[in-house]
């Protein structure tokens, strides 16, 4: 059966420009890029160049400002818990919000059972974070702020670089995890105002395993594992040399891509005929996000009366892979954090699924999915008590 991909928030195909980059480290340049031997010193010219395009693609100063690691989840652990903890002499509260992704979350729960206190900032109903509302959490001992660059379970986009202003302003460092919004659009440390930014390669045509941390020169992080020197001292262990190269390819396919720009509208006009026609198709269907601020690839729905998983099973079973909830949660039945944050009851919160495309997406996924789903959700809805209880107004 065809698969028709529609969950690339979760993970995306790699570019064939990035798997053909990683191939020689792979095989026939396999050496530990700490070896002094010239063999070994060929690997470390890749991790270095790699750094150095990496860095570009930040728009950071110096290539010393990237360090590598294991993905996106492992870079939000460094930057707040390695940040928290080299600066705790200043104080231990973070300011967070209540819809980031659980590699930020978990890491400010488990900093509150050593001591911490983190304030989880409330969204509007388009899941966005007020500027003010951190102002306003702002205390004397504020060692951190740490607020995404772009959700991903609805797209839609922060205002980090005001968040970042006010933070320079008081001389607290901001984290901003851009994990999301890497490839999608130009991710900028400077305009952001960011000290900390996270990215992962798997969520831009890169392989998975593999991420990268901006730590602006003079901020103070410490490492969280212990081992080795590598990567000044913040991530021990032997480089994943296929990796870093590979996270670095995906890096220069989007800095051009950025310039010739096709295949982001291509990807955005899809997503708004998908979004048009679940609407024209679909009854009592509300839209979770901002309705233009938000990543061109991301549309979450909320069909109401009926739960997210009914629908995927439904989508499967013609090849159709979209997610409800975020991927993380789902094989759990709790409802998606990000939405109840934005004020969505349980149940239609319950009743979302988020379709997220790629540049490899076609007309043919966007019609497999609108001649798959109405059908799927009056059967779904026909068993549902309450889509026959419902009181339309
Ligand atoms: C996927 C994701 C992560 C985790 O990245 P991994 O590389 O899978 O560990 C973190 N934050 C956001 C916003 C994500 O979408």
């Amino acid at each position: 059966m065809k698969i028709h991909y529609l969950d690339n928030n979760a993970t995306t195909r790699m570019d064939d420009e990035v798997l053909k980059a990683m191939m020689p480290y792979m095989t026939d340049n396999y050496a530990n890029a700490s070896g002094v031997y010239s063999f070994g010193q060929d690997a470390r010219k890749a991790v270095e160049d790699a750094r150095a395009v990496t860095a570009k693609f930040f728009n950071a100063d110096d290539p010393r400002e990237i360090i590598f690691t294991s993905g996106g989840t492992e870079s939000d652990n460094i930057a707040i818990r390695g940040a928290a903890l080299a600066n705790a002499a200043k104080g231990k509260h973070i300011i967070t919000s209540a819809i980031e992704h659980h590699a930020v979350l978990n890491v400010c729960k488990a900093l509150e059972k050593e001591g911490y206190e983190v304030t989880y900032l409330p969204v509007d109903k388009y899941g966005v974070v007020n500027p003010d509302d951190v102002k306003k959490a702002i205390r004397p001992d504020t060692v951190l702020i740490s607020i995404m660059a772009a959700n991903n379970e609805t797209g839609s986009i922060q205002p980090v670089a005001e968040i970042g202003a006010i933070a320079r302003e008081q001389k607290i460092i901001f984290h901003t995890d851009a994990v999301q919004a890497a490839g999608k659009y130009p991710i900028d440390v400077k305009a952001m105002n960011a000290d900390l930014v996270s990215i992962s390669a798997h969520k831009f045509y890169g392989p998975k395993g593999v991420g990268a941390l901006y730590i602006r020169k003079g901020v103070k992080v410490s490492a969280i594992m212990q081992g080795g020197h590598h990567e000044n001292r913040k991530r021990p262990g032997t480089e994943n040399v296929p990796g870093i190269v590979g996270l670095a390819k995906a890096c220069s396919v989007a800095m051009d891509s950025f310039k010739n720009p096709k295949a982001h509208e291509k990807v955005k006009m899809l997503r708004d005929k998908l979004q048009a026609g679940i609407f024209e198709k679909i009854p009592e269907v509300i839209l979770n996000g901002h309705p233009e601020n938000r990543t061109e690839n991301t549309l979450n729905v909320s069909v109401k009366f009926i739960e997210g998983e009914g629908m995927l099973i439904q989508m499967d079973f013609e090849g159709i892979c979209a997610s409800s909830g975020s991927a993380c949660t789902s094989g759990s039945l709790d409802p998606s954090h990000v939405l109840l944050a934005m004020g969505l009851d349980h149940g239609t919160a319950h009743g979302s699924i988020r379709f997220s495309l790629s540049k490899y997406t076609t007309q043919e996924d966007i019609d497999a999915v609108l001649k798959a789903l109405p059908p799927a959700v009056e059967k779904l809805r026909n068993m549902s008590p309450f889509w026959k209880n419902r009181v339309t107004a």
